[in-house]
């Protein structure tokens, strides 16, 4: 057997069977090997039935006296009744379900029994119990029993069996921890670790497998944040001086004071370009905090020193807001500003313009100027990465929403940059609140700037959850506040799908229907989701931020950045079904001029956990802490999602693990990969498997 042998190799499995590990993602004996137990239920200890009591876990070892099938009294299953003994008395024993048992267990038969016991009317009895005859080895009972993660249909008992056939197969597993450094952070072998967390002896294998298998799982991540970290060290970045006379102006300019944090930010930043490898940074600050500002500034400062900046955002809204906010701010400076998407163009400026009629011509000739490098600041999509996008002289990169930049990514930046022998500089920004712990396992290989407080005299966004009964007050306010000329915001978790069946969940369309017929004819009721054409998008939005729209109702797509300073009430359906983090995000786009702000919450879950979960959204306004109470409560992948955590990768670290997080971060500092080109290999393998990017 090998690790690549299919699981319908081993014996008693079936097509059946086959698709049900399908599921769990189980194909090969090496998948097999790899899924791990979730926890364990202690049967090591063989107890003597006159000595066991109500509710123990339990291993027994007896003789079967009686076995017979009956149906159940109440429920119309079918039962299975034994009477078992020991030499120090006698126990029932039932199983729901499973009349087979009486063909594999006959009277006489001496049995291992591990399972719970339970008092009832009838005295003590064993309930359902994993049973093995006494002979050889146990694999089900009397030793400490793995639970896995399953599915419908596979039992712990199939899952358990495939393992005593896929083990022999952990001897082709190829250690990739070099010994020395095993020694150095006191893990186990592979193949042992592998072994010990399927059949552990005790607690202390446990232990040691969990060491090393979670090690593992944390020092891939760092590894790579590593070999990033090296190679940008390896590679050159245009110098960008500092041109403080300028940026002085600038900040004077501005019709409000920069905060501490943004001050700070910016000089880290201005400190980075200065040097010759290439910046690789995350600027993190809540929503509102003035990030914008900031890449502002010291894109004007890359551009004062001649190099052109690139500003990518994530949905065609947000890159037209930044053009908007960047000709806002820099278009008095004689600072050239392009605006590029895949429906867009658009350029601010004195010194140049688009030429031709024809929407083909136009973006030629954008793309001219832009390679002549007579455009200073592009803002735009994931379409300013395309094939024929090429810059004359791109020096800074800044990206917004988007915590990583893949290697691949980066290489691409180098390859239009229109410079061969260095790369841009690279700024990222996130609204996304991540303690700088965390931030430090996923992101190891960026320096963090944070703006952790917001400019002074913003209102505090009033927050309401609103139970099902005062709905109708909330309508009504609502109501006053658009006769008074403000602007609001539905936020619904889900689209209606093809067939229409969104189940219960809360949908734009119903919600739009409910709003625009029932709840506010008079109004002017807009929508917005996913589904609809970048255009369309494009115009409601438009729309909405020109006062022409009363009420936006929307999925999700409006979640980042988005400003429309007009809008002042937030209202968010189906509230349960958002990470807080997220829902502060959505707060975030209200409370954005000096008109008080609201945000209400609806939920139609009675389920006591999200009560408290909004009760504290209610209440809490710093999305750090927001973040944290999500982090401890639901888990990284459910706050910050899976694909951009990496975190659901991990099956068995937790950010708990501090210092195993720590010891891998110190490991993977300045590694020699060339030393050890195994430690590379296995972060290519793991990049196969998730899309961090
Ligand atoms: P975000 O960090 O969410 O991207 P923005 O950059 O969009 O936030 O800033 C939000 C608003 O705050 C903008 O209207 C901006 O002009 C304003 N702003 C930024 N910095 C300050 C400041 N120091 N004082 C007052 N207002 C500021
Ligand atoms: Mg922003």
């Amino acid at each position: 057997m090998y690790l690549h042998t299919k699981v319908t190799q081993l014996k008693g499995v079936g097509k059946t069977l086959e698709s049900r590990l399908g599921i769990l993602g189980i194909q090969t004996v090496q998948d097999l090997l790899f899924h791990f137990p979730f926890r364990y239920e202690d049967f090591s200890k063989t107890q003597k039935i006159a000595l066991i009591g109500d509710a123990d876990m339990v291993n027994i070892r007896a003789t079967i006296e009686l076995i017979q099938n009956r149906r159940s009294p109440r429920a119309r299953k079918m039962m299975t009744e034994a009477l078992v003994s020991d030499d120090t008395g006698q126990i029932r024993v039932i199983w729901f379900g499973q009349p087979f048992i009486v063909k594999n267990l006959k009277v006489g038969d001496e049995v291992n029994l591990s399972g719970k016991v339970k008092l009832d009317r009838f005295g003590l009895q064993m309930v359902g119990p994993n049973y093995e005859k006494v002979s050889g080895s146990t694999i089900h009972t009397a030793r400490i029993i793995p639970v896995y993660p399953t599915t419908a249909g596979l039992t712990q008992k199939h899952i358990t069996s495939l393992m005593v056939q896929a083990i022999r197969a952990v001897e082709h597993v190829r250690e990739w921890l070099p010994d020395d450094l095993q020694k150095r952070v006191q893990v186990i072998a592979l193949q042992e670790a592998l072994h010990k967390i399927h059949f552990p002896q005790d607690k202390i294998d446990i232990d040691e497998c969990h060491r090393r298998l979670k090690f593992d799982e944390l020092f891939v991540l760092q590894l790579r944040a590593e070999m990033i970290r090296q190679s940008l060290k390896a590679s050159s970045a245009p110098k960008i001086s500092f041109h403080e006379d300028h940026i002085r102006d600038f900040v004077q300019d501005l019709p409000f004071t920069l905060t501490k944090d943004q001050k700070v930010s910016a000089w880290e930043i201005f400190q980075d370009l200065q040097k010759q490898h290439p910046m690789n940074r995350l600027l993190e600050g809540d929503v509102g905090s003035g990030k914008t500002v900031v890449a502002a500034m010291t894109a004007y400062n890359a551009v004062l020193d001649g190099f052109q900046v690139s500003v990518m955002a994530p949905t065609e809204i947000l890159a037209t807001q930044h053009f908007e906010s960047f000709v806002h701010m820099l278009g008095r400076y004689d600072v050239t500003i392009g605006l590029l998407t895949s429906n867009q163009l658009n350029l601010h400026g004195s010194r140049v313009q688009i030429e031709g009629t024809s929407k083909k011509k136009k973006r030629e000739s954008f793309l001219n100027l832009l390679q002549e490098g007579k455009i200073d600041v592009v803002l735009g999509t994931h379409a300013l990465l395309t094939d024929d996008v090429q810059f004359g002289n791109l020096g800074y990169a800044i990206v917004d929403e988007q915590h990583r930049f893949g290697v691949q990514q980066r290489k691409n930046l180098k390859d239009v940059s229109g410079n061969t022998l260095t790369m841009p500089h690279f700024l990222s920004m996130t609204a996304t609140p991540i303690p700088r712990s965390f931030a430090l396992t996923l992101y190891g290989d960026l320096d963090l700037s944070i703006i952790g407080t917001k400019p002074k005299g913003r209102k505090e966004i009033i927050t309401r959850v609103v139970d099902a009964a005062r709905r109708q007050d909330a309508y009504g306010f609502i109501r006053t506040q658009v006769k008074e000329g403000r602007q609001v915001f539905v936020i619904c978790p889900m689209i209606e799908d093809q067939k229409g069946n969104a189940g219960e969940k809360k949908t734009v369309m119903q919600e739009y229907a409910k709003l625009s017929e029932k709840v506010f004819p008079d109004l002017r009721v807009a929508y917005l989701h996913g589904k609809l054409k970048a255009i369309d998008k494009q115009a409601t939005m438009d729309a909405f931020s020109s006062g022409e729209i009363d009420v936006l109702v929307s999925t999700s797509v409006i979640e980042v950045g988005v400003n429309v300073p007009n809008a002042t009430i937030m209202m968010i359906e189906g509230a349960e079904r958002f990470g807080l983090a997220q829902l502060h995000q959505f707060r975030g786009r209200v409370g954005r001029a000096d008109h008080q702000s609201y945000c209400f919450v609806f939920t139609e879950s009675n389920s006591q956990k999200v009560v408290e979960r909004l009760k504290y959204f209610e209440g809490n306004s710093s999305g750090f802490d927001l973040a944290e109470y999500d982090l401890q409560t639901r888990g990284p992948g459910e706050v910050y999602g899976t694909s951009q955590s990496g975190m659901m990768q991990f099956k068995l670290a937790t950010m708990r693990d501090v210092d195993l997080i720590k010891l891998a971060r110190e490991a993977a500092r300045d590694i020699d990969f060339e030393k050890y080109p195994q430690l590379k290999e296995q972060v290519k393998k793991w990049e196969q498997n998730v899309h961090l990017e």
